[in-house]
């Protein structure tokens, strides 16, 4: 089958893999439909690594995918549930907890640290034709949800988790810094939430004005700590109830805890590209904040298909799409993203 490997930096070869193994129990043969792009993508693509993880031989990204099932045993179960059948159209969460640790039985498989995850060194992730997974891992897919769509249930399930780590009460002021798609999903969720204004920042204006479409009561375009002086002077100096770190800058962390008020709540989704980040401790303090780290998500792809799916979905998560493009284009289109070319939202590669 084909594949695209990641071989070095900015390097994305398409090659002949040997096909999966077959299923073992409790996992399914899906073909592979569409796999996303994410900024965790780009970092790896650009620099080898992600956090303290490198990648130290040539390996598969993609941890944003949905497919078809193709083979599937007697009695298997996907991640509802519900019994999975040949031809199901199912939606793949990337991570793999033990199911059997502390973290695990305590209810949170996001912090598991024996599990793996599609698309993460070692483990071979989705931009390939068929790929063998855990059925538990597969939520079917409603056919209001299209195939990028299903993709981007991943993405949403974080923002979802973001928004409850946010803990945001009804009527209650948000700032987001980073519209990209992560960012642009917590907006939305913070408007289907109630919050009385939702300030939204972006350095590019195709951004800003999606987040305005989505219902940003307040969406700006700016450079660098200019947001921070207009949010302050929209709130009378008082700042928001939660502020949203959702882009890689580092000086961004600092904005987000000079936009918050007193006794707010900071939340960090973006990931620094140098593994290191810095604020000022007596912003910080005098405000007594409350600092949140997002860790993946935990069990939020029923509430991602919830959200997206119906006749009129909450989240219109086809609005992130820009462009899809087949799988041996893979690696003018991760080049492309990188360089963050004019409106490049979500790129979904067509694998199968
Ligand atoms: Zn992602
Ligand atoms: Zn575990």
């Amino acid at each position: 089958m084909k594949a695209v490997k990641l071989v070095g930096s900015k390097i994305l070869e398409l090659v002949d893999e040997p096909e999966p193994a077959e299923p073992g129990n409790g996992e399914v043969l899906i073909q592979v439909k569409a796999v996303g792009i994410c900024g965790s993508d780009l970092h790896m693509y650009g620099t080898g690594a992600i956090g303290t993880t490198k990648i130290e031989s040539p390996f598969i990204l993609g941890h944003e995918f949905m497919g078809e099932v193709l083979e599937a045993g007697e009695g298997i179960e996907s991640g509802l549930g519900t019994p999975l059948i040949r031809g199901q159209r199912v939606a793949v969460e990337p991570a793999i907890p033990c199911y059997r640790c502390e973290l695990c039985n305590a209810g949170h498989p996001n912090l598991c640290p024996n599990h793996s995850f599609f698309g993460v060194y070692p483990k071979d992730g989705a931009l390939c034709e068929k790929m063998v997974v855990p059925a538990r891992n597969c939520f079917p897919l409603p056919d209001s949800i299209s195939d990028g769509g299903g993709t981007l249930l991943e993405t949403l399930g974080v923002a979802i988790h973001t928004l409850d780590l946010a803990k945001l009460k009804a009527a209650r002021s948000v700032a987001i810094i980073g519209c990209g798609p992560v960012g642009l999903l917590i907006l939305r969720l913070a408007v289907l939430a109630g919050a009385s204004a939702v300030y939204a920042f972006d350095r590019f204006p195709w951004r800003t004005e999606l987040a305005r479409k989505w219902g940003a009561t307040h969406a700006w375009t700016v450079e660098n700590s200019e947001g921070v002086e207009k949010l302050m002077a929209e709130t009378n100096g008082r700042g928001v109830d939660v502020a949203i770190e959702a882009a890689w800058a580092n000086t961004s962390i600092d904005q987000a805890m000079e936009m918050v008020a007193y006794g707010g709540r900071v939340v960090l989704v973006g990931i620094p590209p140098d593994d290191q980040a810095e604020f000022t401790h007596s912003t910080a303090r005098r405000k007594g904040l409350t600092i949140m780290m997002v860790r993946r998500m935990k069990h939020t792809y029923p509430r991602a298909i919830h959200l997206a799916s119906g006749p009129t979905p909450a989240v219109l998560v086809d609005d992130l799409i820009s462009e899809y493009v087949p799988l041996e284009e893979t690696s003018a289109a991760f080049a492309r993203n990188y360089a963050y070319e004019s409106e490049v939202k979500k790129i979904i590669i067509r694998a199968g």
